[in-house]
C-alpha cells in the first residue's frame, strides 16, 4: 500500500504528486495515459512560472500584452506572458519527484473507504490502495460527491494554430483581448454573448488565434465561435492561411467551491480551483501544490488518521477566507454575465484603466476579498452610466452579501 494515491496526471495531479514524492512518502500517480502530452494550449504570466523556477518551460514568450477595445480604446499591459512548453513542464515536474513516483494506468471507477486507508477501482478490473487519495482529474471531477442545485457557467474557444503568410497581429504582443465587434452575423441572435480574438504570434508565419467567450451561461456553441474566428480573421485581412492544429475549449467556471471536507482531497480543476473571472488554473495549481503536499506528508508522518490528514488538504485547498474571495469573484462573474458586447467593452476600458497593481491582483487571483472587492467599487466609481447601474442592481441582489462579506475579509 502506498502514503498517496493521485488520481489524474494533469499538471495539477503530476506537480502535486511529485512535490509529495519529492518529500520521500510513497506516491502512485494513476491516470489512463499518465505519458501522454498534455493537449491544452497553456498561456501564463512569466511572473507566476518564474516564482516557481519554471520560467525555463516557456516554448514563447511576450514582453506586453495588448487588449482592443474598439473606438480607439486600446490598452498595453506592461506584464510578460507566455506559452507554455508542455513537454518542457512535465518533464521538470518529473524531475522534480525524483525516481520514486510511480504512474500506473488506469481510469479510476470509484472509490471505498476504510478505517485506514482507500481503496481505488479501475475500470480494468484492479485496483489501488493507498493511505490517502488526491482528485486531480479534472473539472469533470471523478471522485468527490457533488454540489447539487449548481448551474456552471462556462469559458468556451474554438482556436486554430495557423500557417499564415502574413501575421494578422504584431509579432512581439501576446494579443490577450481584442474585443472589437465584429460585422454582425445574419444567424447571431440579439442575446448572444459577445466574443474576442485571444491571439498568440509563434513566429513569423505562424499564430495561434481563439475566438474567446469569457463566460457564459448557456455556453455558446463551438460552431457559432468558429464562424466568429473566420470573420474575426477575414477582418484582420487575413483571407489565405492553412490550418495546422485545432482546439476546442470548454472550461466550466463559477460553480461554488466543493462542500468539504471528504476523505478524498481535491485539486486543480477537479476542486474547483479555475479562476472565475479568468478561467486560468495552472499558475494557482502549481503554486499550491507545494504547500499541500507539505501538509499531507507531515500528517501521514505523524501517523494521523486518513481523514484527519485529507481535512488538513482541504484546508489548504479551500481555507475560508479563499471560499469568501470566490464568493466575490462569483459576483463580478454574474456582473459580465448580464453584459452585452457594448458593457463588456466599457467595463474592461475601465478595468484596464485602473493601476496595474490592482488589476494584476484581480486577475492573479492573489488579492484578498477584500483588495477584489476593493477593486469592483473603483470599478463601480469609474465606469459609464449603465455599468454602474448594472453593478448596483447586483450589488443590491443576493450577490451583494458576498461583496460585503468579501469587504470584511
Ligand atoms: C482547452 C483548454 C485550455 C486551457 N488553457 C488554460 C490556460 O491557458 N491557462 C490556464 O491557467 N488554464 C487553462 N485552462 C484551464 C485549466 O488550467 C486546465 O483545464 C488544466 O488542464 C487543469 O489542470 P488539471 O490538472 O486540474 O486537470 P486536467 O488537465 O484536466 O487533467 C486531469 C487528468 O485526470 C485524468 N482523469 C480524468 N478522469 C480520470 C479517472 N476517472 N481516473 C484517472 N484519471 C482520470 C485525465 O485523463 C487528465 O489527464 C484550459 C483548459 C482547457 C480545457
Amino acid at each position: 500500500m502506498r502514503d498517496l494515491a493521485v488520481v489524474g496526471a494533469g499538471p495539477a495531479g503530476l506537480m502535486l504528486a511529485a512535490e509529495a514524492a519529492a518529500r520521500g512518502i510513497s506516491v502512485v500517480v494513476v491516470d489512463p495515459a499518465p505519458e501522454h502530452r498534455w493537449p491544452n494550449n497553456y498561456g501564463v504570466w512569466v511572473d507566476a512560472l518564474a516564482a516557481l523556477g519554471l520560467e525555463a518551460c516557456l516554448a514563447a514568450r511576450w514582453p506586453t500584452a495588448r487588449v482592443h477595445l474598439g473606438d480607439d480604446r486600446s490598452h498595453a499591459i506592461p506584464r510578460a506572458y507566455g506559452r507554455v512548453d508542455n513537454d518542457a513542464l512535465k518533464q521538470a515536474i518529473l524531475r522534480r519527484a525524483g525516481p520514486a513516483l510511480e504512474r500506473v494506468p488506469g481510469r479510476v471507477v470509484g472509490v471505498t473507504h476504510g478505517a485506514d486507508h482507500s481503496t481505488l477501482a479501475l475500470a480494468s478490473g484492479g485496483a489501488v490502495e493507498a493511505r490517502v487519495v488526491v482528485d486531480a482529474t479534472g473539472p469533470a471531477s471523478a471522485l468527490l460527491e457533488p454540489t447539487s442545485g449548481v448551474v456552471p457557467a462556462a469559458q468556451v474557444a474554438f482556436g486554430q494554430v495557423l500557417r499564415v503568410d502574413r501575421l494578422p497581429i504584431p509579432q512581439h504582443e501576446l494579443l490577450l483581448m481584442d474585443y472589437r465587434p465584429l460585422p454582425r452575423h445574419v444567424a447571431a441572435g440579439a442575446d448572444e454573448p459577445a466574443s474576442f480574438l485571444y491571439a498568440m504570434p509563434l513566429g513569423p508565419d505562424l499564430v495561434f488565434v481563439e475566438e474567446t467567450v469569457l463566460v457564459s451561461r448557456p455556453p455558446l456553441s463551438l460552431p457559432i465561435l468558429q464562424d466568429r474566428l473566420q470573420r474575426r480573421l477575414s477582418s484582420l485581412g487575413l483571407l489565405r492561411y492553412d490550418v495546422e492544429a485545432e482546439e476546442r475549449c470548454y472550461i466550466p467556471m463559477g460553480a461554488p467551491p466543493p462542500r468539504g471536507p471528504q476523505r478524498v482531497v481535491p485539486f486543480g480543476a477537479a476542486a474547483g480551483m479555475v479562476h472565475p473571472a479568468t478561467g486560468y488554473q495552472l499558475d494557482r495549481a502549481l503554486a499550491l501544490a507545494p504547500a499541500l503536499a507539505e501538509v499531507l506528508v507531515a500528517g501521514l508522518e505523524a501517523g494521523a488518521s486518513p481523514g484527519a490528514v485529507a481535512a488538513t488538504g482541504w484546508e489548504v485547498v479551500w481555507p475560508r477566507a479563499r471560499r469568501r474571495l470566490w464568493a466575490v469573484y462569483g459576483f463580478g462573474m454574474e456582473v459580465l454575465l448580464d453584459l452585452d458586447g457594448a458593457g463588456l467593452r466599457a467595463f474592461f476600458h475601465t478595468f484596464f484603466s485602473l493601476e496595474a497593481e490592482v488589476w494584476g491582483r484581480y486577475l492573479g487571483g492573489t488579492a484578498t476579498g477584500a483588495q477584489v472587492a476593493a477593486a469592483m467599487l473603483k470599478v463601480f466609481a469609474a465606469a459609464p452610466g449603465p455599468i454602474r447601474r448594472r453593478l448596483l442592481a447586483h450589488g443590491l441582489g443576493p450577490g451583494g452579501w458576498s461583496l460585503l462579506r468579501g469587504l470584511g475579509d
